[in-house]
């Protein structure tokens, strides 16, 4: 069955980017968790492709839904007078009024396609040796991808971001693909917020959930990946990061004071967080660690299959 990748992240983290290397990738490696492209010229498997941004300018790739057809955000923002942000949660209030119909299109688009018809032969070519060539069939969407707005609280925490998230859900295995912008979080005080909200949102979404470092082209994700298994060594750039005085203050992070007790009680909770996740690092850019990511969908798809969706049901 086909899965449902999600890609929600702070404004700039490069999510857009990141959908664009997601759809290329696919449509060369007919194994997406296999690093080498086909190299029996056999395509990849399409994926079906929503943009759920409403105020974006330019789309780098082709999506088979855009909510910029339903909706005109300018429009939006003028007839109820709204800034940017009402605009955008507007705009997808008035999207998720579709959603129904979009699930629709969703489901017919991921059902195997029926085997084309092979033309009918004539009794001459049949005589003569004449074989029919063999009618191609169309391949089956196996991801759909989704796109979001910037701002990521307006996705979120709304109640049509719930909506389409629950909509999407209830339907397909769904997971959501955190990017974070990684040269951006190498200090220790922004990577624990970044942990934190990201931690919010795994609980608010309730779904699996992968955490995608991008821009490994710019900054190696590595010390990420440490401070994450291993509290040491957070600890011990908390306390680096002290003495060179980026928190201006003294005994701030290093196990006393007040920042040092709650950095330490909120490393019990991250710690539990952390164990839920798959963590991958990739550029969007240059394609590095696009199969590991994959190889994430595949566990997090199982994961839903047998924790998640016995859940929703119950929910129901
Ligand atoms: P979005 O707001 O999350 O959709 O982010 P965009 O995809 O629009 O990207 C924001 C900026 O980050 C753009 O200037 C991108 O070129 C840049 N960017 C995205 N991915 C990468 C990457 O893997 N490496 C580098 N160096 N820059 C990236
Ligand atoms: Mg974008």
């Amino acid at each position: 069955s086909p899965v449902a990748i999600v890609c929600v992240g702070m404004a700039g983290s490069g999510k857009t980017t990141f959908m664009q290397r997601l759809i290329s990738h696919l449509y060369t490696h007919p194994d997406p968790t296999h690093p080498s492209p086909s190299v029996t010229k056999n395509p990849g498997a399409p994926p079906y492709v929503l943009n759920l941004d409403p105020a974006v300018h330019h789309v780098p790739f082709d999506p088979n839904i855009d909510i910029r057809d339903s909706v005109n955000y300018k429009e939006v923002m003028k007839q109820f007078n709204l800034g940017p942000n009402g605009g955008i949660l507007t705009s997808l209030n008035l999207f998720s009024t579709k959603i129904d119909q979009v699930v629709g299109l969703l489901e017919k688009r991921t059902r195997p396609q029926p085997v084309p018809k092979a033309p009918e032969q004539s009794t001459a070519d049949f005589m003569a040796g004449k074989t029919t060539p063999p009618v191609p069939q169309p391949p089956q969407v196996k991801h759909i991808l989704v796109d979001t707005p910037g701002q990521i609280e307006v996705f979120v925490w709304s109640a049509s971001g719930e909506i389409l998230l629950s909509s999407l859900a209830s339907t397909f295995p769904t997971v959501i693909a955190y990017v974070i912008d990684t040269p951006r979080t190498t200090s220790t005080s922004t990577f624990m917020s970044n942990m934190l909200y990201a931690c919010s949102i795994l609980y608010k979404t309730k779904l699996p959930m992968i955490l995608v470092f991008n821009k490994t082209d710019a900054q190696d994700a590595e010390f990420a990946k440490e401070w994450m298994t291993n509290f040491e060594a957070f600890q011990s750039a908390l306390r680096e990061e002290e003495e060179g005085g980026s928190f201006g203050g003294e005994g701030v992070g290093g196990g006393s004071g007040y920042m040092g007790s709650l950095l330490n009680s909120m490393s019990l909770v991250l710690d539990e967080f952390y164990k839920h996740l798959s963590v991958v690092g990739v550029s969007a850019m240059t394609g590095e660690g696009m199969s590991d990511f994959f190889k994430g969908v595949q566990e997090k798809k199982e994961e839903f299959e047998r924790d998640y969706k016995p859940e929703l049901e119950r929910r129901k």
